[in-house]
Formats: structure tokens, sequence, C-alpha cells
């Protein structure tokens, strides 16, 4: 970029797409973004040096777009929302959610904070939440993405989180087990990262019902059966251990219960591992001894594993097969959950922003916890667990939730059988949406608050490696829109709370105080050293590059075996519905599409929904390549096209999760939810495909 252009800014910053975390330099000029460009600062800027991929270069339309909201919305009793002033829209919020209360108690409200949002942001939304609503109801969307690896590793390591580094391990190890990610896609930065190492010498295996585009680097790819998962993971850890190739110094130091894993395994010869996942021997034994036999292995995953009616069984075996080759707590190894969107570590986790943890993991049913909290806080907060995402819409229906505050977030796209949650936001008597655009959410709002995207505020947000990274404002919120922490504290002041944080970097120095893995975290430091990985415990501490080098988090410093069960998918196929229905990512877009479906260059690629179809599923049904079809389920129905492709297997179909209207892919998941964590198994549907027209 030609530095010298009169009137251009560059702003250091973090991307505000996925959770690789790059750092870059925003170019800005008259309040508008034109698009990023390597920071001047590389040192702090430790994943991507000086690269970006194509949604971190220039997927910046959306900020600039005429469509962003500019000024509060409420509903009249016309039925129709109004513009109003700040005043008018925050006098109703208060009034709808102290009426509630009054009449119906505190339990009757529940708020959503956003993973898109800053670390400073959740964490006054969750302490809003328990603190000026009262309400133990607070969750947020990473309910629906790696909730079952949290609940997973949180009982095998001891914290529920990525245990490696994204340059210096996963950039370095011996070997690779992926699966359940589609990496180049999700994580494109992530992704070139194991692709060079893997063109140096790296092994690469995959498991995958679908034949993603990193498996095209695989040194093995293997197909599975969608929702067999755990099969495949005992087989190995079964094969391992009979043929001795397990860790057994590591297993006796560092490590509990193997025996029970041990005998768990025991029924997943290689015939039982191909009868259920459809794993051919010869793959399962290949795959074993290249996992075994490395010097260090990282098991990557993503919403593949975990987004299952078994998702936690799933993260429990692969943390157990993990454990069988000693491959956490040292260089170039470890356990690699790839999180999705830009802060869903920090603040779709650490933050609090969580029906029973406090921030920092810290158990809301833990009296000497909420002591703490209490005396921080001046107020206590409740000491129940509450509601989780789906079970808030689920009460909605009963008529027990009344009054619902979403921040950043469109559930009534992204919920699993979207009918079932439109339903819900239907009958929700009061909802509160605060959003930079009108969504499919808003469209049931009461009242409507127009926020600011990342490039327009300060902060921090948490990448995938748990490093704490600087968001810079490079732009000033479009019209009467405000900044979340902003409205949140207008929010609390006007109901009675005398909130005064001066800026973001005051609200992290309480954040300090509460969240001990934050407890050295601080945004001058930020400033001067650059991210910092958690657990930073206090001003000396340089962070935690790895996890687990000496000792698991647990009283005793081991790590727990907990034996994982196989279970069934919660929808099997059947004469009426015989495909399986997977759903997942591209490239050019991002989760519900509210951001990239308004960047021109981006839809330039992939502008509408499709269903990719294998070439015999699709012989046998008369569907062509570029045809129009019908695909059903026993909830909805949509049209798309189908693209005719080898990457889903025989009788697996997938369709984008990025798009609404008739490419909602939601209206034919169900709600079928892993019982540890809640998660809604999206990975696996029956439908039947029929075709319109040939395109
Ligand atoms: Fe942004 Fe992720 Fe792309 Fe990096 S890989 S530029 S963090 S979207």
């Amino acid at each position: 970029a030609d530095r010298r252009l009169k009137g251009v800014d560059f702003t250091e910053t973090t991307c505000g797409f996925c959770a690789v975390g790059c750092r870059f330099q925003l170019v800005s000029k008259d309040d508008e973004v034109l698009g990023a460009v390597p920071t001047d600062d590389p040192d702090h800027a430790p994943v991507n040096d000086f690269s970006t991929c194509v949604k971190g270069k220039f997927g910046y339309e959306f900020a600039n777009s005429d469509d962003r909201l500019t000024t509060p919305l409420v509903r009249g009793d016309d039925g129709e929302l109004h513009e109003a002033t700040w005043d008018e829209a925050l006098t109703r919020v208060v009034e709808g959610f102290e009426s509630i209360r009054e009449e119906s108690g505190a339990d009757a409200l529940a708020a959503f904070a956003s993973s898109k949002c800053t670390n400073e942001e959740d964490y006054l939304m969750q302490k809003f939440a328990r603190t000026v609503l009262g309400t133990k109801n607070i969750d947020n969307c990473a309910r629906l993405c790696h909730s079952s690896t949290v609940a997973a590793l949180k009982q095998t390591l001891g914290f529920g989180a990525m245990s490696n580094r994204i340059n210096e391990d996963i950039g370095e190890a011996d070997a690779y087990l992926i699966t359940g990610s589609n990496t180049t896609e999700s994580h494109p930065v992530l992704s070139t990262r194991i692709k060079r190492n893997v063109h140096d010498g790296a092994d690469l295996v995959v498991f995958d019902p679908r034949k993603v585009e990193i498996a095209e680097h695989a040194s093995q790819y293997v197909r599975t059966k969608p929702g067999y998962d755990v099969a495949w993971i005992n087989g190995l850890i079964r094969y391992i251990v009979a043929n001795d190739l397990h860790d057994e110094a590591f297993i006796e130091e560092r490590t509990r219960n193997f025996e029970e894993v041990r005998e768990k395994v025991e029924p997943f010869t290689p015939e039982e591992v191909e009868r259920l996942a459809g794993v051919p021997p010869e793959e399962l034994e290949r795959a074993a001894e290249t996992i075994a036999t490395a010097d260090s292995v990282v098991f990557g995953w993503a919403m593949g594993m975990t987004q299952h009616s078994h998702g936690t069984q799933n993260v429990l075996a692969l943390a157990d097969l993990a454990l069988v080759t000693g491959n956490v707590g040292k260089p170039g190894a470890g356990v690699s959950p790839f999180r999705g969107h830009n802060n869903v570590q920090g603040g779709g986790g650490d933050m609090g922003t969580l029906p029973n943890n406090l921030p920092g993991y810290r158990d809301v049913t833990d009296p000497d916890v909420l002591d703490e909290f209490e005396e921080a806080w001046g107020v206590r907060p409740p000491d129940e667990v509450g509601l989780k995402v789906p079970e808030v819409f689920t009460e909605a229906l009963a008529g027990n939730v009344e009054g619902l505050y979403v921040m950043g977030e469109n559930p009534a796209l992204s919920e699993p059988d979207v009918s079932h949650a439109e339903e819900a936001l239907a009958e929700l008597p009061f909802l509160v949406v605060q959003d930079i655009f009108e969504t499919e959410t808003t469209e049931y709002a009461d009242v409507v608050l127009p926020a600011a995207t990342f490039s327009e505020k300060e902060g921090t947000f948490t990448n995938t490696e748990r490093r704490v990274q600087l968001v810079g404002q490079a732009t000033t919120p479009p019209g009467g829109a405000r900044q979340d922490w902003r409205i949140i504290q207008d929010l609390a002041r006007r109901m009675g709370h005398d909130w005064s944080y001066a800026d973001p970097a005051s609200i992290m120095d309480e954040i300090a105080t509460v969240a001990p893995i934050y407890g050295g975290i601080s945004h001058d430091r930020l400033r001067e050293e650059g991210g910092l990985q958690w657990p930073c415990r206090d001003a000396d501490d340089p962070g935690t590059p790895y996890l687990y080098d000496e000792e698991f988090n647990f009283d005793d410093g081991r790590a727990r075996f907990v034996p994982a069960d196989t279970g069934e998918p919660g929808e099997l196929p059947s004469e009426e519905y015989p495909l399986t229905l997977t759903t997942g990512r591209v490239l050019y877009h991002w989760h519900t599409g509210t951001l990239t479906r308004r960047v021109e260059g981006l839809m330039d690629h992939v502008g509408e929904a499709f269903v990719e179809v294998n070439p015999a599923t699709a012989e046998r049904l008369g569907v062509v390549d570029g045809g129009r079809v019908r695909v059903e389920s026993a909830r909805g129905a949509i049209e798309v096209r189908a693209e005719v492709s080898e990457r889903p297997g025989d009788g697996v179909v997938f369709v984008p999760m990025h798009f609404a209207a008739e490419g909602a892919v939601n209206r034919l998941t169900g709600e079928r939810f892993d019982p540890t964590s809640g998660i809604p198994e999206y990975k696996v549907s029956s439908v039947r495909l029929t075709p319109i027209d040939d395109g």
C-alpha cells in the first residue's frame, strides 16, 4: 500500500472473521474500510506473519454497507418496527425486562452473548445478565459448535481448550490426524501451515465422510460413515495397545484410569470397526501405525466431531487416543480443536458467557467462587446452572422464558430445525436484538439496537490457540450505531447499577482480577509485548505456549482417561428419507452469511446454496450437475442447485450453512442434542432428493 496517500489510515488489528487470529492493518479512508494490508509489526503477528485469506483481505464491504443499522428500532402498536431515539429504545428495553422480572421472576429472562464481540463486551454481557437482570440464563452460540469439545477436554485434560500453538506445534508436527474439519475452507491460514509441513515430509491422515480439500494433500484419506466416529477412534486405540505401540511410560507417570479405556476398546476389532464405521481393516491398521510411530502428532478437529448427539463421546475418544500415544504436553504435538468465530474461545468461553461457568471457567455452584464474585461485583451472581441456548427456545415455547436479549447472533437461521426456533421467537413476549444488520432474528424483535462491527471498536479477541490479541478501532460506527460495551453499560446504569468503565482497557483490568487465567493480561502489556496465551496469571507470567508440559489441570496433575461410548446418530436413513445429509462451510462465506452475503466479491465466487451429490447417487436419482433439486427431511424442505461431486460418498449429501430463504439448510436439520453439552446434531440428518429441473 502507498502509505503516502492522503487521508488514508492504517490500524493494527486482529481479524474479525475466524479464530486463527491473523493480525494485519486495516486500511481506511473517510470512515470506510478499504481493505487489509500486512502488519508493520510481524513480531506481533505470530500466526500469519504477512499472509491473510480472502475473507481477511477483501471481506469488508459489509462494514460500509448501506444496509447497516444506524438508528434504534422499536416495534409500534401497528406491529411494525419504527425508528426511535436511543432514549426511547433503551427506556423500552428497561421497561420490558423489569416488568417481566417483577411478574415472573428473573429466570424468565435470558441473554445470548456473541463470539463475534470482544472479550470486554462479552464479559459485560454476562455480568449484565447475572447482576443487573439477575438471571442464571446466559449462553452463546459456542453451544452450537465446540461445547462438546469443552466438556470432553475439561474431563480428560483439565482445560476446555486447544493445548498447543499454531506455528510452533501445529506447523511443526511429525504427523497429523485431522477429522471432521474442512480446514482449508474454514481456517485457511492455519491449513496453509499444515500443508507446508506436509510438503516438507510430515504425515497427514484424514478421516472424514467428505473428501474435503485438505484430504487432497493427505498421505492417507479414509472415508467414514457419518455418525460412527467413536468406533474407528476406539479401534485405533485397541490396535495400538494390542500391538504394544502405546506410550507406557507416559501412561504410567502422567495419567489415571488407563485400564478402563483398555477394557472399553476391546470390542472394537478391525472387523467391528468396518461394520460400524465403514473403515477397512488395512486402512485402520495403516493409520494406527502412522500415529503410534510418529515422534509427535497433532490431533485436529472441528464441527464434524462435535455436532453430533454423541459429540462429547467423540472428543473423549480423541483425547484418549492422544493420551495413549503420549502426544500431549510436548512440542509439535497436542489436541487442537479448531475454533470457529474470531472470539469464540474468549467471548464464547473464557469470559463466562456460559450457563455453568463464571469468567475463567469458574463454577457457578461453588459458594467460595460466588463469594469472590460478590466481593468484586457488589452483587452475588445466581448460584444455579442456567439454560443452554436450545433449552431457552424450548422454555420460551412452554411460556417459561418471556424476555430474551440477543447480542450479535442470528438464531432464526443458526438453530437446528429453524421452523421450531421461529415459533419460539414468535411466542416470546419480549425480544431485544443488538446487531449491525437487520437479520432473520430481528424480524421477531420488539427492540433492535444498532451496534458496531470489529473495525469500529477497541478491545481483545482470543484466538483458537488461547492467544489474547488487541483489536484496534479504524472507523467510527455509522450514524447512531454504538459499540456493544457502551450499550450494555448504558442499560446497566438505567437499571440502577453504577457502572463507569472508561474504556475497554479498564474492563480488561477487571477481568484480570476475577479470571485467574487472565490475571496477567492488560491492554498495555498486549500493546508492548504482542498477544499472550493464557493461562497468564500475573504481570511477570509470559503466558503458556502449550499446556500440560509438566502437569494436567487437576489437583494431582494427572490426566484422566475417560472411556468413550459409541452410539448411533439420532436419526437413521429410512425408506422415506434414504440419504444422509451433512452440513458445513465454504471458503468464501461466514456462518449464517449475515456479513459475507453482503460482499459482492465473495458472492461472485459462491452466490447461493447448493447440494453436493456423489455421481452414483445422482445417477440413481436422475439428478444432473447444475440442475435444481428439492431436498426434504421430516422437518422441512429447501430448493437448491445440485453439484455432482466425488467429495461426499454414495448416499451422503452436503449443503453449506451460510444461506437463507430457500437455501436455509437448518430447515432440514433436527433437534437432537448431545446429553452432556447440549450441542445439536447438525452433521447427520435423513433426507430425500427430488430433481426439479436440469438447470
Ligand atoms: Fe481472518 Fe481466519 Fe482468514 Fe486469518 S484465516 S485472515 S483469521 S478469516
